[in-house]
């Protein structure tokens, strides 16, 4: 093993600031694949056949508008074959005196989406219908619409698209990113007899696909409100939009008498490419292997020892299980983003002279909540953990953890070495698959990763790791659902915090100053390709704070991708650049 200085990676986190506006997600710099000539589902192959016709510019504005509802509809009838997940968090917010905004309570939904017949969803967190869950929890004694046809929709300008049921007033150009955009803004006509979209919708000017659009829903019901969303699509595929980020918030929605609905909430959705997660292999796979493929086991041809027998059998449990979390589209493939984890660990065993002969592994975990655990010998971190983490120490802090049970030798489950445990709906994994410790186990490693991190490169930083639990502790009351782990144990149950004997060497939370930063706001640090679920670093730069409002620690900001256009030439390889919001920003829509 070898040292790796800790400076060579430390740009990674040297967020003092990080402005969470610029710094939203856009999607990560992997090439999409081709796709593939055979065995590909309807889905992919489809596109291709309507590509080429697009490139034609259009005459007029009114031919532009036949264009918008043309690949309108050929996208809702591609989305009826698209089974991506879809994750919300909700934050109610409260005003304080000052004028601030912050969370009182929050809500979280994971599912996947499935609009074969209309919009719908499936639930991983075990509730049904999130519109309706979510209608109840907001509106107390008034009914509230979410949207027309439930929450899925937002992904959704209109299923039944029609020229005639709306206005349309050509607004500017502009750019979203690197893409020129046409911006239009629509309304219904007069005498409409369901709810329909009024808003403004961008639509990229090569091929008249709708990008973004912005808006609600009208009219709504009596004594009943449509909620706002601002809804983005990225180009996943030569030619494909799909939908990857909505945000939605209101503020001062009047519900009652004396009823004000505040909040805001991020959705996001993720993992596309089934057959790319291997959802679907084909068996053909197995039958073009190369006689050479053959394992040449000259040097060890013997049957293995009783010690080495229980290694392969947990470590098959161990890659059943990531497998299994990879193909579901929960675990993120193999990345660069895993080295950088695992070169932090590293860090921490060469400097305690432990050596774990390199068997160990880091995987990022593509849902918000805040968690982390071991597979074995993976170690798991959220998106949603990492995004919050405000330096490298208190990245060391959680990797220390996670690592202290490998050299610990805590065990993993072996009942997943017999595959028939991974027979189970996908929307069944968080009740089938658990990564949860004993509370002796946690004690253990909590003691093992405080040795550890004393004799580590971060001994002198760990005041800011400690500053992380307290504001972790502090926040927690309000935002249950972000601190409640979905597969392995909690960071702050209510009453132990892990890691606790680091909170006595940080220094008091202060709110007002600048140069506190206890924790980032939620997406500030981990960008996700929709398409692949392949996960990278975020590149925004970070941004000084202009005060202490925008610290936002754990909290939910606007999304701002920098959209970027895939070649149709075949080469699909894409540099997604970010950070900078689009050049003109988009009047607010009129909330009436
Ligand atoms: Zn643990």
């Amino acid at each position: 093993m070898r040292i790796v200085r800790v400076a060579s990676f430390s740009f990674l986190f040297l967020l003092t600031c990080l402005l969470p506006a610029a710094a939203q997600n856009a999607p990560a710099a992997s090439p999409t694949p081709a796709p593939d000539s055979a065995g590909a589902a309807t889905v992919q192959t489809a596109p291709a056949q309507i590509a080429p016709s697009q490139s034609q510019s259009a005459a007029s504005f009114t031919e532009v508008i036949d264009k918008v509802v043309e690949r309108e509809h050929f996208f809702v009838a591609q989305m009826r074959h698209m089974h991506p997940m879809v994750e919300t968090y909700l934050q109610n917010l409260k005003m304080d005196g000052s004028g601030n905004a912050s969370p009182i309570n929050d809500q979280y939904y994971l599912g996947r989406l499935d609009m074969s017949d209309g919009p719908d969803d499936v639930s991983f967190v075990g509730q049904p219908g999130f519109g309706q869950r979510i209608m109840a929890k907001l509106t107390g004694m008034y009914s509230l619409h979410f949207l027309p046809l439930g929450f899925a929709q937002m992904v959704v300008l209109d299923t039944d698209f029609q020229r005639k049921y709306y206005n349309f007033n050509f607004v500017r150009r502009e750019f979203l990113g690197e893409v020129r955009c046409l911006v239009i803004d629509v309304q219904p006509k007069e005498g409409q007899k369901i709810a329909r979209f009024v808003g403004r919708i961008w639509v990229e000017d090569q091929d008249y696909n709708i990008v973004r659009f912005n808006g609600s829903y009208a009219p709504a019901p009596r004594l009943s409100f449509f909620f706002h969303f601002d809804s983005w699509r990225l180009n996943m595929r030569p030619g494909t939009w799909l939908p990857a980020y909505i945000y939605t918030e209101e503020s001062n929605l009047k519900t009652g008498l004396a009823k004000n609905l505040h909040f805001k909430a991020q959705t996001r959705l993720w993992g596309y490419d089934l057959k790319g997660l291997g959802k679907s292999e084909e068996f053909t796979q197995i039958l073009v292997d190369s006689p050479q493929n053959v394992h040449d086991q000259s040097d060890a041809a013997a049957d293995a020892s009783p010690i080495m027998a229980e290694r392969m059998w947990e470590r098959q449990a161990e890659e059943n299980a990531v497998d299994r979390l990879t193909k579901i589209g929960l675990l993120a493939p193999p990345s660069d983003l895993d080295k950088v984890l695992c070169t932090v660990v590293n860090n921490l065993l060469v400097t305690n002279n432990i050596d774990l002969m390199g068997d160990y592994h880091c995987r990022v975990l593509l849902t918000a909540p805040l968690e982390s655990f071991t597979i074995g010998h993976t170690i798991v971190l959220s998106r949603g953990l990492l995004d919050v983490l405000p330096d490298e120490a208190s990245l060391a802090m959680v990797l220390a953890h996670e690592t202290a049970h490998i050299v610990l030798g805590h065990r993993l489950d072996t009942e997943l070495a017999f595959n028939d445990k991974l027979f189970f709906p996908d929307e069944e994994s968080f009740r089938r698959l658990d990564f949860k410790r004993s509370a002796a186990d946690e004690a253990a490693a909590d003691a093992k990763a405080i040795e550890l991190l004393k004799a580590s490169p971060y001994k002198d930083k760990l005041g800011n790791a400690g500053l992380f639990l307290k504001a972790l502790q502090e926040k927690a009351p309000e935002l249950p659902n972000l601190i409640r782990p979905h597969l392995g144990n909690s960071i702050f149950n209510g009453k132990d915090i892990r890691m606790s004997s680091l909170l006595a060497s940080a220094p008091a939370l202060d709110d007002k100053r600048l140069d506190q930063i206890a924790a980032l706001p939620l997406g500030g640090r981990i960008r996700v390709d929709p398409w692949s679920d392949q996960v990278e670093l975020s590149k925004a730069k970070p941004v000084a704070l202009e005060s202490a409002r925008e610290k936002m620690e754990f909290e939910i900001t606007p999304f701002f991708p920098y959209l970027t256009r895939l070649s149709t030439g075949g080469a699909d390889k894409v540099a997604f650049t970010t950070s900078q919001p689009a050049t003109t920003q988009p009047p607010a829509p009129d909330p009436k």
